[in-house]
């Protein structure tokens, strides 16, 4: 028998053309504008990596690599893994390329994603982010400019209301006063974790503060505060990229818990949030990593990055109302003997930045179904008639009681008649 799901995408990826393929590359044009104003060139780098890249970059005991990678051993008997996030690819690509004699870079990247995750709205197995990487600089000015663009790439494809909530995960020495801290809190409430909990617990304590079992969240709202264990130095650099981000009048909260699902960051770790419709999901994220390029076999300088997820993009602006059908107009020759003028219109209406659409197959009454079909708002008709007149007749194709049908419009008005009746 044949299995027709065969034929469908895998569970949790999906076909991405029309409508949702131009919301997807307006995204990105709107992203490439921005961030080539900030410096940034674009690289692209394979979809599958040696597992053990994102295994010591991301960290095994992050969900992401735990539970979620694609991974495959190849023909070869390699271990390859679809990649489930860009910075690692983005990374041991300056190594292996020698990029690093051009430091500093500002790259950026986009492109499918893969994660096998539980799938429901906004979270995919196959999915696309959008991400940014500025290698090679460090200080807290770069870090507060970073999260300004990202910011301002918010604002530039649309408008609605997100929050920028940022936290610091400090240098080596917080990180470890930090961890005996939190391992001492959780030790004395290890019956109340979950399994998983308690095996981080073990190995890796500050991934229980990613955890999404409603008990242990509950055991996290109590936890010690990372901001209470900075050092000196990573308090400084905090204070001062938190003084800039209020030079540049973003909206920002500090979330002391926020640890981001990765084990690479240090230093300034930040998420943006939509705060329309309760969406709880970020829109996107980064922060600061030390010992990224290091651990590639690069030189010890540090990075800062983020990535968006574009399908919450798409989402976040369908929300607010964002991307309504373009309108369009139908340009209809009755028969044959009309097709030139009638492409004499549309070249016109093209010229004039006006969407519309030239339909000569069939009678009149298949060219009108036509325009139906394809959601013209107006069918602008050319007759033996009207080329007599100097005339078009514009049929509005969502007529009621209060629109007339039809109007016969002087040609040389047309395209004022047009911009006038066509909503945008
Ligand atoms: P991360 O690489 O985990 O920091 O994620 C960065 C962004 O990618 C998130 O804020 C989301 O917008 C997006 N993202 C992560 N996982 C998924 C997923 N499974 N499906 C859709 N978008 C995702």
């Amino acid at each position: 028998m044949l299995n027709l799901d065969m034929f469908r995408p895998v569970r949790g990826m999906k076909d991405l053309y029309g409508a949702d393929l131009a919301k997807y590359n307006y995204i990105i044009q709107k992203a490439i504008k921005v961030s080539t104003k900030y410096g940034y060139k674009q690289i692209n780098t394979p979809v599958v990596e040696y597992t053990e890249v994102f295994q010591r970059s991301i960290g095994s005991e992050t969900d992401v690599v735990s539970k979620e990678m694609y991974t495959f051993i190849d023909k070869g008997g390699e271990s390859i893994t679809l990649r489930p996030e860009g910075t690692a690819g983005v990374i041991r690509a300056i190594v292996s390329e020698n990029l690093t004699q051009k430091l500093p870079l500002k790259l950026m990247y986009y492109g499918e994603m893969f994660r096998y995750d539980r799938p429901q709205k906004g979270r995919y197995r196959q999915f696309r982010q959008l991400g940014f990487e500025h290698i090679g600089d460090k200080g807290p000015y770069v870090d507060a400019l970073t999260i300004a663009m990202a910011s301002e790439i918010l604002n530039s494809i649309g408008s609605f209301d997100f929050k920028i909530l940022v936290n610091t995960l400090g240098d080596e020495e917080t990180r470890e006063n930090y961890t005996k801290a939190i391992v001492k809190f959780f030790s004395r409430h290890e019956n109340e974790l979950s399994e998983e909990s308690k095996a981080r617990l073990k190995k890796n304590p500050l991934r229980i503060l990613d955890s999404k079992d409603s008990g242990d969240k509950e055991i996290c709202s109590m936890a010690p505060m990372i901001t209470d264990y900075l050092s000196k130095e990573s308090g400084k650099y905090f204070e001062e990229v938190c003084r800039l981000l209020n030079n540049f009048g973003l909206n920002y909260e500090i979330d002391s818990f926020l640890v981001r699902g990765l084990d690479y960051y240090s230093h300034v770790a930040f998420e943006l949030k939509s705060t329309a419709n309760n969406y709880k999901d970020s829109l996107g994220g980064g922060g600061r990593y030390d010992k990224l390029l290091n651990m590639f076999g690069g030189p010890d300088v540090s990075g800062v990055g983020f990535a968006f997820g574009i399908e919450r993009l798409i989402l976040t602006l369908e929300n607010a109302n964002f991307f309504g059908e373009p309108k369009k107009t139908a340009v209809i020759p009755v028969s044959d003997e009309e097709n030139d003028d009638a492409l004499n219109l549309l070249k016109l209406l093209h010229n004039c930045d006006i969407n519309a659409e030239f339909i000569c197959s069939g009678n009149l009454n298949k060219k009108m179904k036509i325009a139906n079909k394809l959601d013209c708002e107006l069918a602008l008709i050319i007759g033996e008639n009207e080329r007599k007149d100097g005339t078009i007749m514009v049929k509005f194709m969502n007529s009621s009681a209060d629109n007339p049908k039809s109007k016969s419009v002087n040609y040389n008005q047309i395209v004022q008649f047009v911009k006038n009746n066509l909503h945008s």
